[in-house]
């Protein structure tokens, strides 16, 4: 059954398949209410996003979701216009520019030329990442799929990865909450170790529904959520990748989920 709810979507903005618009579209006719864009390091997709739910009557969260060291924290409801919040993130899509012309060149050591057009088009829109090398080692014939770009080549360990810069966590959830966001642990269950020192930090959320997570994970992340005080999120990760098993909107994330950020998110800005 497809819930109504899905607060974990990337899009164009970063590494995503489809453009802010075309997510918002297919939420629509996938039957969802509410969708939150959570782009990795970016808000670049939001306004447009916003602005195609308005229109067809969708409610659109506005999110980001940033790469910290161990962790991704997830940034819903953030100022998406604060010149301070971009200024930020620009740093993140410079670093990632830098690093994404250190993989080509480890590539085009092993003899694997990728022309820097190739990926350019995904670094000029937004956030360059893994993946857009993966689809450019597919299209130039030195690869079959996307599976054995990372296996052999873009994966940690693998000859052509090079880290991307990381802030941390606590950094993270600092910029989040100076953009008047809710700031919440995304795909939390190999990292509920640090738990205690993300909330110490000023984390008020938990992703506890995700596309992976059964019964029993489901169930232990919610009484964490209820143990340090958190508001509960979810949502798929969706990509909109090729055969991506979950899409838009697949897993069951409870509906007062939202209200609870809502009024969370009410309560910090003081209205
Ligand atoms: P980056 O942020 O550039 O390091 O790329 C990370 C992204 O690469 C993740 O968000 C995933 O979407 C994707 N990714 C990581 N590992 C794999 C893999 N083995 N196969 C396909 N996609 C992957
Ligand atoms: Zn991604
Ligand atoms: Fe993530
Ligand atoms: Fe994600």
């Amino acid at each position: 059954m497809t819930a109504a709810v899905d607060l974990h979507v990337h899009t164009t903005a970063s590494d995503g398949t489809l453009t802010p618009s075309e997510v918002v579209e297919l939420a629509h006719r996938r039957g969802l209410s509410v969708v939150a864009i959570t782009d990795h390091d970016t808000v670049s997709g939001v306004a447009e996003a916003l602005e195609r739910a308005a229109r067809i009557g969708l409610k659109v969260i506005p999110g980001v979701e940033i790469s910290a060291e161990q962790a991704h924290i997830l940034g819903y409801l953030v100022d998406h216009r604060s010149a301070r919040l971009n200024e930020q993130l620009e740093r993140f899509g410079r670093a990632r520019l830098v690093r994404a012309r250190q993989m080509l060149g480890r590539l085009e050591s092993l003899d694997l030329s990728l022309r820097w057009d190739a990926i350019a088009e995904a670094a000029e829109e937004g956030v360059v990442g893994r993946p857009h090398i993966a689809q450019a080692l597919v299209d130039a014939g030195h690869v079959a799929s996307i599976d054995e770009a990372f296996g052999r080549y873009l994966s940690p360990g693998q000859p052509a990865y090079v880290p991307r810069f990381k802030t941390t966590p606590r950094e993270a959830i600092q910029m989040i909450r100076d953009a008047g966001g809710v700031p919440v642990l995304a795909h939390p269950w190999c990292i509920v170790f640090m738990l205690e020192e993300l909330v110490a930090d000023g984390l008020l959320g938990l992703e506890t529904h995700y596309r992976s997570y059964d019964a029993c994970q489901m169930s232990r992340l919610n009484r964490l959520a209820q143990e340090h005080g958190l508001i509960r999120t979810g949502g798929t990760d969706f990509h909109g990748f090729e055969g991506e098993a979950h899409s838009l909107g697949d897993v069951d994330v409870p509906p007062e989920c939202v209200a609870d950020l809502e009024a969370l998110h009410a309560s910090l800005s003081g209205s």
